[in-house]
């Protein structure tokens, strides 16, 4: 397991929760699972959670992301699961369509739509906010996310279950995330919208919010060498979480255990409150 930058020892994550950790039970069992971002971090751990419960599983990824989804897809298949890889941007909505139709040829029709893709960016005061950076937060983390669901949302089956990864930032937005925050705080929005027009089909939609979580989007980020540092410090657990931790929820709420659970938004957040 790779340390992380200025870890203590009493901060540094147990190796149990690295990418092996996630045992399956079978609580998904020949399900079909469509993750947008499935290729690293957060979505990573999710596609080899479900997979290890027993879904088949198609990953969107950034075509420059490829080695990192061949690792994905390895451990998917590995779990003795269909893995299926889908290279584009979710940006684009042609792109962001033809991923659902071709999962659905691949797989069989998805009953469980994971809108994890994301996007953020150091904003080191406001009156420095970048336009570009800002509209691939605005483009990425929204209207990418609105292509996928949109496309998916017709044909998902009566038990299936719609998933964002919204944030801590959704509630407790920061000034140096301040456009991200406000995509994070709109995905809450979005959740407990479409809950209302999915619940009469069958459909739930609930969103998991994660707080400081070691991915390759903390180093890509920007921020100077404290703030990395520090990253998840505040936490009541003193740490950052690692993306195995986070996949349990997922398999919850993609499950039939939470049957009744919609329009929700579960905190993975080492303590800190929403
Ligand atoms: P990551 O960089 O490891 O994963 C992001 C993934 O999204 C990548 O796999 C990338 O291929 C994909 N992606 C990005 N833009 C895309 C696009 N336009 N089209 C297709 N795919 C695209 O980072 P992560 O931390 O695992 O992030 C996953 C989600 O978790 C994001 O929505 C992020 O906002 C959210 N999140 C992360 C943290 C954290 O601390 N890491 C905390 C809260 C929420």
């Amino acid at each position: 397991q790779q340390d992380q930058p200025g870890q203590t020892e009493q901060m540094r994550p147990t190796p149990d929760h690295g990418e092996d950790s996630y045992e399956g039970h079978g609580r998904l069992d020949g399900r079909r699972a469509l993750i947008t971002g499935g290729d690293s971090g957060i979505g990573r751990a999710v596609a080899i959670a479900f997979a290890r419960e027993g879904a088949d599983v198609a990953i969107v990824h950034m075509p420059e992301e490829q080695k990192d989804a061949d690792e994905t897809l390895r451990l998917v298949r590995e779990a003795g699961r269909t893995g299926l890889g889908l290279a584009g941007d979710v940006r684009d909505e042609e792109f962001a369509t033809e991923c659902v139709l071709e999962a659905r040829r691949a797989l069989g029709d998805l009953d469980i739509l994971v809108l994890n893709a994301g996007y953020q960016h150091d904003v080191p005061g406001f009156a420095h906010l970048d336009t570009e950076a800002m509209r691939r937060v605005f483009d990425t983390n929204l209207a990418g996310m609105l292509f996928s669901a949109r496309a998916a949302f017709p044909n998902l089956q009566p038990g299936s279950s719609i998933i964002v990864t919204a944030s801590i930032q959704s509630f407790e937005p920061s000034s140096g995330l301040i456009d991200y925050a406000m995509t994070k705080a709109a995905q809450v929005a979005f959740v407990r919208a479409l809950a209302e027009e999915a619940g009469p089909r069958g459909v739930r939609v609930n969103a998991v919010a994660p707080g400081p979580i070691w991915t390759p989007l903390i180093p890509g980020t920007g921020w100077d060498e404290d703030k990395i540092r520090n990253f998840g410090a505040d936490t009541p657990l003193g740490r950052a979480g690692q993306p195995a931790e986070l996949a349990g929820a997922y398999v919850y709420l993609a499950s039939g255990e939470a049957s009744y659970v919609s329009g929700a938004v579960l905190p993975v957040t080492g303590g800190k409150p929403l």
